[in-house]
């Protein structure tokens, strides 16, 4: 967690305090949520900083740092899928910028199937709000990327490789969108 959080960071994709991980892990038969902790920049973790809460968002360990708070997200989204195992919210700037715009982004070719032409949208809540968390995880039943409007990105995968990779692609997706928009005219 700690190094795709710097990779993340690294990126460009958290700039800031932004964005937080999470994967879900099985310990002694209890389902747990590992997160990364609110008020820290993701550039510099280290495995201190990391904090374990069970499904409910009770803290089940950490030293000293609070849960991120879009923790409620990430358990909801968890709730809703028993196939994934990894969320990653980022505010990437490119992609956020057309969220912020309402421009959709197209699904291009570069990973998997091709369900949707575009991502679909969340609409606007306050982040770290029990509607936001209800909306996002309720829109990622069926799919394992959404935009967030005014707001950033959550992808999904069965691992934080698959999660975080997903995420970049879709910076990249809107990048190249954006150069296809300017150089045509369109
Ligand atoms: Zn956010």
């Amino acid at each position: 967690m700690v190094e795709i959080s710097s990779y993340l960071y690294e990126k460009g994709l958290v700039p800031g305090k932004s964005g937080n991980i999470s994967i879900r892990f099985k310990k002694d038969e209890y389902e747990r949520v590992a997160v990364t902790p609110s008020g820290l920049s993701l550039k510099a973790l280290d495995e201190n900083d990391i904090i374990v809460v069970d499904t409910k968002g009770n803290v089940i360990y950490t030293t000293d740092k609070k849960p991120t708070s879009e923790l409620l997200m990430h358990l909801k989204i968890y709730g809703n899928r028993d196939d994934i195992n990894a969320v990653v919210h980022t505010h990437s700037p490119i992609a956020t910028g057309f969220a912020f715009a309402g421009e959709k982004i197209e699904r291009i070719e570069g990973f998997g199937a091709i369900k949707v032409q575009f991502i679909p949208f969340v609409d606007y809540y306050l982040p770290g709000s029990v509607e936001l968390a209800e909306a996002v995880s309720k829109a990622l039943k069926k799919t394992d990327v959404v935009i967030l409007k005014g707001h950033g990105i959550v992808a999904l995968g069965k691992n934080l490789d698959e999660a975080s990779i997903l995420a970049e692609f879709v910076e990249e997706s809107a990048k190249t969108q954006f150069i296809k928009r300017v150089l045509s005219g369109e």
